[in-house]
């Protein structure tokens, strides 16, 4: 049985007021959340002060981007895997849509970061997912093998023992359009296939989460599918009550 896994993306929001409040409220109600892997990913800059507020010991923290340099140097604005280790984070999400389409992140760069996470001892959220025009026009499951391909190819099968995978259909993402929970489960089928073609034992153990307006009236229905093992969450988990009755229907 895989431990399911639901981590919070809190992409570029919050300030201290919020985030003091945030947190209040989910080291309230951490005690509740039962037998599931719990992460928030805040801003970079707000790491160490969500750190500090976070009583909850069962709630990790997480970056939501790296530089492919693992320590330092010269790269004006960038973070390194060794600085969200220095501020005692676990994961790292890498390859999200929208650095993928904003900031034009290809899957080679993708790779290399995960590499550089993986030696940094960070456990990366991969997320990989297809455009809508993608699905439309039947090339989902090219692109999501294109997506991971890149990365097995650069850290090896063996590596995904320690990769978090999320599939994040980019149409579903802050769109409030979910996937079925069918839909969902057969790219999650289809994603522990690509793995297992290549070692059956290591696909096995690997936690894929499902992300895309995930909210707690169909998260339950999510999570209860065969190969969704949790979820990467956006909107709902800038509040409090909602992300943790996420994480209550994965527990
Ligand atoms: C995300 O950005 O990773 C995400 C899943 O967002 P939302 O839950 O808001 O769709």
């Amino acid at each position: 049985m895989r431990q399911l896994f639901v981590a919070g993306n809190w992409k570029m929001h919050g300030d201290k007021a919020s985030i003091k409040t945030l947190v209040t409220g989910l080291n309230a109600q951490a005690d509740s959340v039962g037998n599931v892997s719990v992460a928030v990913c805040p801003p970079a800059v707000y790491l160490d002060y969500t750190k500090n507020c976070l009583v909850a010991s069962n709630i990790a923290v997480g970056g939501q981007n790296i530089a492919e340099e693992p320590v330092s140097g010269a790269f004006t604005g960038e973070t390194s895997a060794a600085m969200l280790k220095d501020l005692d984070c676990e994961y790292v999400i890498l390859g999200h849509s929208e650095r993928r389409a904003i900031y034009g992140e290809t899957d080679a760069e993708i790779a290399r970061k995960v590499k550089t996470a993986l030696g940094m001892g960070l456990t990366p959220i991969l997320c990989v997912g297809e455009t809508l025009e993608e699905r439309e026009s039947g090339q989902l499951e090219t692109v999501i093998s294109t997506q991971l391909n890149a990365v097995i190819d650069e850290v090896g099968i063996a590596a995904f023992a320690n990769v978090v995978i999320a599939y994040e259909p980019v149409w579903a993402i802050g769109t409030g359009k979910t996937a079925s929970s069918g839909q969902a489960q057969e790219v999650h089928a289809f994603i522990r296939g690509q793995l297992a073609a290549k070692d059956s034992a290591v696909a096995e153990k690997v936690i894929i989460q499902y992300g895309g307006s995930v909210k707690p009236g169909n998260a339950a229905e999510l999570f209860s599918q065969p190969d969704i093992d949790g979820g990467l969450i956006g909107g709902a988990s800038l509040n409090a009550d909602d992300f943790i009755a996420i994480c209550r229907a994965a527990g």
